[in-house]
């Protein structure tokens, strides 16, 4: 633990029940995986997240905001600083523009979706069946079905490492594959707070049968139901990591309890008390043999930390 008592003390001045210490966070990450947290903060308003990031930042720990951990990896050896998932969930429609949505980021991708379809808003129903967070679908530029978040964000609000207020409107950012780019900020080193999309008028229950479609066709995917992060691969332009990683026979491998779905093969799965480590040896295993086999070096979409 790298948290001195006094901190853990201060922290707990500024969080409340809002904090835990020593996290297992293969709770908190989908692939149910991974080391421990020295600490798990949950601010549940925007004053407390900043006066928690002051802190931190004044006192050298580390921190790093997180989702519902659909997208991410804990090494075993933990993370050796406070863990920030703002716990804000609302969605309200703009006050100016009536096809607007603004959300906090803690807000889970299906309360999003579930607020736009009553609003008869239109636009994200690609979105049906992705967990995690709207944060975590903006940092990763979460897409389905050629269809991308981005190309909906209007806005962006943060808060900086020295609790301050960042806000960041269309044409302040880079949008590419599976990724996010702020050039002015680190995404290390803030905590988005709060997404405006721009949507567009529609009829509700055609939205709900949009919304549902797409969930049938994710379905037929057949993705596993073992624990995983999703795709745990970018693909490469123009191919498929699931296509290469199949065409080097590498479907079943395993290390330890971490394996190559034999059902989609872009899907590193928990078969049962995988370690963060065998995650990461099978990842750094299949790049290698996908590499010699086809000279491809395949980028992980999973975040580890
Ligand atoms: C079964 C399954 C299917 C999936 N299918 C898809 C799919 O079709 N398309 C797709 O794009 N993804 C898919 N994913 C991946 C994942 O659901 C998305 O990437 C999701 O958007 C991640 O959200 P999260 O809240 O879980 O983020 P996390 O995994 O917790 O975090 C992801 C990254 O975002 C950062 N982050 C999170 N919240 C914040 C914040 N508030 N401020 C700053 N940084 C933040 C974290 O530091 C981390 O770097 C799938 C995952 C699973 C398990």
């Amino acid at each position: 633990m790298v948290l001195s008592p006094g901190q853990q003390q201060d922290l707990r001045s500024l969080c409340g029940e809002r904090i835990g210490f020593d996290v297992d966070m293969a709770r908190h990450c989908t692939l149910r995986a991974g080391g421990r947290a020295a600490a798990l903060a949950e601010p549940d308003s925007v004053e407390q997240a900043s006066r928690l990031i002051r802190y931190l930042s004044g006192q050298d720990i580390a921190w790093r905001s997180i989702g519902r951990g659909s997208n991410l990896l804990v090494r075993d050896a933990g993370y050796p600083g406070v863990l920030i998932r703002f716990a804000g969930r609302g969605c309200r429609p703009g006050e100016t523009d009536p096809d607007q949505v603004k959300v906090e980021s803690g807000c889970m991708l299906a309360g999003l979706l579930g607020f736009c379809q009553r609003q008869g808003l239109t636009g994200l129903e690609f979105l049906a069946g992705i967990p995690g967070t709207v944060g975590g679908a903006v940092r990763m530029n979460a897409g389905a079905f050629g269809g991308e978040l981005s190309d909906y964000l209007s806005a962006l609000s943060f808060i900086g490492p020295e609790g301050e207020d960042i806000r960041l409107t269309a044409g302040q950012w880079q949008a590419g594959y599976r990724t996010m780019t702020l050039p002015s900020l680190d995404w290390g080193r803030v905590l988005l707070l709060e997404a405006t999309v721009t949507l567009s008028p529609g009829k509700t229950d055609e939205i709900m049968q949009r919304m549902d479609a797409y969930r049938q066709r994710r379905r037929a995917l057949r993705q596993p139901a073992l624990p995983s992060a999703g795709s745990f691969f970018k693909n490469p332009p123009g191919d498929f990591a699931g296509r290469l990683i199949e065409l080097t026979g590498l479907k079943g491998m395993r290390v330890g309890g971490a394996m190559v779905s034999g059902e989609h093969a872009n899907f590193i799965v928990n078969d049962g008390g995988a370690s963060a480590s065998e995650i990461i040896a099978l990842m750094e295993l299949v790049q290698e043999k996908v590499a010699a086999r086809t000279g491809i070096f395949l980028e992980p979409e999973v975040h580890i930390l």
